[in-house]
């Protein structure tokens, strides 16, 4: 592993064994997204990869879990891909289920059957931003594509039985867009309907043009009480046909854990409680990563 700078990977993945095979993220385009904004994108060679795979061979048993960094590892073309996955079952076959970071942008150069080949390799989970519903936040964001667009590429990995971590990020609408943001992440969380959802809260980090826009008030973020509103609609209009919803991240200020559909109606009452004494809530000098 490239030690320049560390890995990224979700708090899910922290007992996954780390392989880069890509560096940066091709899109790096979002607004928000401070991971990887001077590192130029490139995807590590088949050397590099086995290289790599070897030493961790060397130095202990890989977890049955393996997470492919960094930003967008659906990238790499297929055939570099489908060599990648046969190295790791050779090197690790203690490997049982491989994940990795994917945009909308990179699902898309997929075609259905290059996805079911990389389902039957061994990728069994797929971490993507879809960060809001409302096409008007998205555009700000800069994010890849409408909602139509994500949903539908999240859509056809879950045809391929590759389960999605789907991540949404309360606050992303600013305080314009705060009620609608809240009402159509809620929607397309429900077309897409995923196995996992993870609700993060929007934080400026410097250097990125979000924090610009909030240093120069052409951007909003609202505040803790509006966003526990915004986590509450999207909860009471949230529809999945079985699902676990976290807003448990270092940056929410209510941490939940909700098993859903059964779930709901007992966090709603814990953000109505929060609502009304928001000593409930998460000091500020706690929230971050
Ligand atoms: S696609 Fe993901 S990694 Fe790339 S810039 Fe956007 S949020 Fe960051």
């Amino acid at each position: 592993m490239n030690n320049d700078h560390p890995p990224i990977r979700p708090p899910s993945e922290a007992h996954s064994t780390l392989l880069r095979i890509t560096e940066g993220c091709s899109y790096n385009g979002c607004t928000f997204c401070p991971a990887y904004k001077n590192i130029p994108f490139t995807i590590r060679s088949a050397k590099q990869i086995k290289q790599t795979l070897l030493s961790i061979a060397s130095v202990h048993r890989a977890s049955k879990r393996l997470f492919l960094c960094d930003g967008d590892a659906l990238t790499v073309p297929q055939d570099r891909l489908t060599e990648t996955m046969a190295m790791i079952h050779q090197i690790l076959p203690e490997v049982k289920s491989i994940r990795t970071y994917a945009n909308a942008k990179s699902v898309s150069t997929k075609s259905d059957e290059q996805l079911r080949t990389l389902r039957q390799d061994g990728l069994k989970v797929v971490h993507m931003g879809l960060e809001s519903g409302d096409d008007v936040t998205l555009k700000r964001l800069n994010k890849w594509g409408t909602a139509q667009e994500i949903i539908t590429q999240a859509k056809r990995l879950r045809q391929v039985r590759i389960k999605l971590f789907v991540t949404v990020l309360l606050g992303a609408g600013g305080t314009q867009r705060s009620d609608q943001h809240a009402r159509f992440t809620a929607d397309a969380l429900s077309q897409i309907d995923p196995e996992y959802i993870g609700a993060l809260t929007l934080m400026p980090y410097r250097g990125t043009p979000l924090y610009e826009q909030c240093a120069n008030g052409t951007f909003t973020l609202p505040s803790p009480k509006a966003l526990l509103g915004e986590l509450k609609t999207v909860l009471e209009n949230l529809t999945l046909s079985r699902g676990l919803f976290f807003a448990n991240h270092a940056s929410n200020y209510l941490p939940l854990n909700v098993r859903l559909p059964g779930g709901k109606d007992q966090a709603l009452k814990l953000i109505e409680h929060a609502l009304g004494d928001q000593s409930a809530l998460k000091p500020e000098w706690m929230r971050g990563l």
